[in-house]
């Protein structure tokens, strides 16, 4: 059994950033995740929404994001992953693939995954024209003829990174109009290549080896037709990874996102959420390195209880 005092699960933003504060603290701070550190962040094609950053790639973003945290004396295990938590007693336990280490704090920042369609063909095609990660796989179809489909700031972001590599990319979405940053939108406007389908819902995705084409059916019109397409990238948004938090008996919302008061702290003394996973209205990179950092603070002042604090 390791001893640490605090204990971090997941190393995207909201995990990266309480473990720079965490040690920066003088907590002797570990981050765990089961891929490699830097989170869903490093998926991003572009981002130019991060304060003193106006434009960086997402994997740029999170790289030094993991270098900053291991700066501060962090230590990051990789490719390690949680299977159970016991988070009820003062000490904290947390059992990985690896190893058994009690905490004194911990704060469970697993982010969210990508939420799949659930039509015909997609689960089929994955690895093989259907994706959820422009970045990824973009580069696999160049000169193609892409499909993106949704309506928020991911499917309009990967359009946008996209639309340098596929000769074409068609977006569908459900609704009249997109619900993504203005200033997205209007660059999608100026692309020649992107084309959206409006009122548009994928109801399968075909192809033999690969994909080569959806069936679409238009909601207002009520008809069916199917496009010709080499790639799907899925971006309809995401969904909480919060089944270890639920099975330690934490309190989450209806959609199974970890509740946290404004100090992030959850239904258990001396544990913490941070970022996507929690029911926080807002989900960004920047407001999961804020969560992140509220955390590691309230980890250290339970931990370590200063004299401003007691
Ligand atoms: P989102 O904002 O929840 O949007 C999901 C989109 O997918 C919506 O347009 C939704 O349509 C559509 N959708 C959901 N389920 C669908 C289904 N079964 N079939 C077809 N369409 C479906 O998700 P997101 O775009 O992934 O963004 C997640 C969060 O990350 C947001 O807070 C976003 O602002 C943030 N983000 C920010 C940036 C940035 O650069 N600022 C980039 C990426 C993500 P409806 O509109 O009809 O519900």
């Amino acid at each position: 059994m390791e001893n640490w005092e605090l204990v971090i699960i997941g190393a995207g933003a909201a995990g990266l950033a309480a473990g720079i504060y965490g040690a920066r603290s003088g907590l002797k701070t570990l981050v765990i995740d089961e891929k490699l550190a830097g989170g869903t962040a490093a998926d991003a094609p572009m981002v130019e929404n991060y304060p003193g950053f106006p434009q960086v790639t997402g994997g740029e973003l999170a790289q030094n994001m993991v270098v900053h945290c291991k700066k501060a004396g962090a230590a990051i295990n990789e490719i390690e992953t949680v299977t159970a938590l016991d988070l009820d007693g003062e000490k904290k336990i947390v059992k990985t693939t690896r190893a058994e280490y009690e905490a004194k704090a911990v704060i469970i920042a697993t982010g969210s995954h990508y939420r799949q369609i659930g039509v015909k063909g997609e689960k089929e095609f994955q690895g093989r024209g259907v994706s959820y990660c422009g970045v990824c796989d973009g580069p696999f179809f160049k000169g193609k003829r892409v499909l993106v489909i949704g309506g928020g700031n991911s499917a309009v972001t990967t359009t946008l990174y996209l639309s340098g590599i596929a000769a074409e990319v068609v977006v569908t979405h459900r609704r009249d109009a997109f619900r993504a940053e203005d200033a997205l939108v209007k660059d999608i406007a100026s692309k020649e290549n992107v084309k959206v389908f409006w009122n548009t819902e994928v109801r399968e995705i075909k192809g033999e080896k690969f994909v080569n084409k959806v069936v679409v059916y238009h909601n207002k019109a009520g008809e069916t037709r199917e496009i010709a397409v080499d790639a799907v990238f899925v971006q309809i948004g995401e969904a909480p990874n919060s089944q270890l938090a639920r099975e330690a008996g934490l309190e989450v919302d209806e959609h199974g996102y970890i509740k946290t008061d404004v100090f992030q702290l959850t239904s258990a003394a001396g544990v913490y959420a941070a970022g996507d996973v929690t029911s926080h209205p807002v989900k960004q990179v920047g407001t999961a390195v804020g969560q992140g950092i509220t955390a590691a603070l309230e980890a250290y002042s339970y931990v370590r209880r200063p004299y401003y604090r007691r």
